[in-house]
């Protein structure tokens, strides 16, 4: 009798057997998981180290270049600006590039540029790049125009009375007007610094309002965009007019746009209290 009992519960028991071994062979769920669990420790890890290497490229170049400089070439890219004797938009690369040759020479800047050359990016767009890299200063470049090639000189535009960033703005739009008069431009109006707006109109568009420095009215109106939200002083250039054959051949050429980068850089140096780097022959 105890040998027919043991044979009736044999079976049950062989096919434990080949279950417990099934199990053996086949990864069980709880391995599965922690292989997961390791992704995530690698995923974790290699989180922070990016995180170590970022902070430490940021400390880096924070103590290698104590200033940033966040330069816009105006327009770009699919709009080519004013047209005349020459194109703004070659105007304000020429200058762009010439200006960051110079700050990269003197290896104290971290330059950020709004655009890369011939890429059309919108002002939100440039503007939030800007802000992004916290500068110390912001210089968009631009050129004017008008019909009759009659209109001439050097203005420039300062975030507006109002915002955070006045003062320094206007500071700053001081010194680029005045080593632009000394590099030979003519200003605009009472000193070469203007304030535009955007005065919104019946319908729906908008009619820019230009008006002089010693206008400290706080407007209710829209300003270039380029100059919004960021925490330093940011200016706006109309170098020259592409219009007028005497203002090209002065500060619209190669030579011309070399010079006024070197007016910019001058302004820059004096507007941040940089000492001039000495000249090697
Ligand atoms: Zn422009």
């Amino acid at each position: 009798m105890k040998g027919k009992n043991w044979r009736e519960f044999a079976p049950p028991e062989k096919q434990r057997r080949p279950l417990y071994r099934q199990s053996e062979i086949m990864p069980p769920k709880r391995k599965r998981r922690r292989r997961r669990g390791g992704l995530l420790r690698k995923l974790l890890l290699v989180m922070i180290l990016f995180g170590l290497g970022y902070g430490g490229f940021l400390v880096y170049q924070h103590f290698a270049y104590p200033y940033t400089v966040a330069l816009d070439a105006g327009h770009g890219g699919e709009d080519g600006g004013a047209q005349g004797i020459i194109s703004e938009v070659w105007l304000t690369e020429e200058t762009a590039d010439a200006l960051e040759a110079l700050l990269k020479e003197d290896g104290r800047f971290r330059v950020v540029r709004s655009r890369e050359n011939g890429e059309t990016k919108s002002i939100t767009e440039r503007n939030r790049k800007f802000v992004r890299s916290s500068p110390d200063l912001v210089l968009s470049i631009h050129a004017n125009a008008d019909e009759d090639g009659s209109g001439y000189g050097f203005e420039c535009y300062p975030a507006v009375p109002g915002m955070e960033n006045h003062e320094e703005s206007l500071s700053f739009a001081r010194l680029l007007a005045s080593h632009m008069e000394t590099a030979g431009v003519r200003l605009r109006g009472e000193d070469g610094i203007r304030f535009g707006y955007y005065v919104p109109q019946e319908d729906g568009s908008s009619q820019k309002m230009l008006v002089e420095s010693s206008d400290e009215t706080v407007y209710e109106y829209d300003t270039f965009g380029i100059l919004k939200n960021v925490d330093c002083a940011a200016v706006l250039v109309e170098q020259c007019f592409v219009t007028n054959e005497s203002d090209v051949s002065l500060f619209g050429t190669e030579e011309g746009c070399r010079k006024a980068a070197q007016a910019y850089y001058a302004a820059i140096l004096e507007y941040l209290g940089a000492e001039p780097v000495a000249q090697t022959e």
